[in-house]
């Protein structure tokens, strides 16, 4: 079987709900500045998107995450990779992820940036795998709930291809 992609999730519907969000965010947290912290690299185009949909300032960052699991330990431990330049000490951060699958790459993020003291802490999701939940994750923005197939597209990658996509599709045939 050669690989094939469904479009699941559309641009035009993407770009909808991510409208709903950016002013669903400036609603909560009023007028105050956002930091946006992007999760690289699959949430970049999210990153974009949402950032012009929220009125008012917002600043972006960036981090890369690391995540070693599996045999050594269940909870598993992430590692930031590239960390973020600007200091969300009293600051209103949304962390802005491209998929929560197991729940575990945000639960240990929300948990490391709780500690640099920031004035709230929020999670925006563009995908939610809720199936697939291992650990309970507190996301505050979903986009879209998805069924447990593995996606690609808006940001989201199989072997780094498929990121480039303007809407969400599931990837069949692929060889690992
Ligand atoms: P979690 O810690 O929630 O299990 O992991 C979330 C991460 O797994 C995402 O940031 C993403 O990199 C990866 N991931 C989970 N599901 C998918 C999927 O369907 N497609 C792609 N391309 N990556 C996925």
């Amino acid at each position: 079987m050669s690989e094939s992609t469904t479009v699941l999730i559309s641009e035009e519907d993407l770009q909808k709900r991510i409208a709903e969000i950016g002013q669903q965010i400036r609603a909560d947290i009023g007028d105050a500045p956002v930091v946006l912290l992007c999760v690289l690299k699959g949430a970049f185009p999210f990153l974009a998107d949402l950032s012009r949909a929220i009125p008012g300032e917002v600043l972006v960052d960036f981090v890369q995450i690391s995540s070693y699991d599996g045999e050594k330990s269940s909870t598993g431990v992430v590692k930031l990779k590239k960390d973020h330049d600007i200091n969300i000490e009293g600051k209103h951060v949304v962390i802005v992820e491209d998929i929560i699958d197991t729940g575990l790459t945000i639960t240990h993020l929300r948990e490391l940036l709780m500690t640099r003291k920031p004035a709230s802490l929020r999670v925006a999701a563009a995908l939610n795998k809720f199936e697939a939940r291992t650990h309970p994750a507190q996301v505050e923005y979903i986009g879209f709930d998805i069924p447990n197939k593995f996606v690609v597209g808006y940001g989201l990658d199989y072997k780094e291809r498929y990121r480039q996509l303007p809407f969400v599709a599931v990837l069949e045939g692929a060889t690992e």
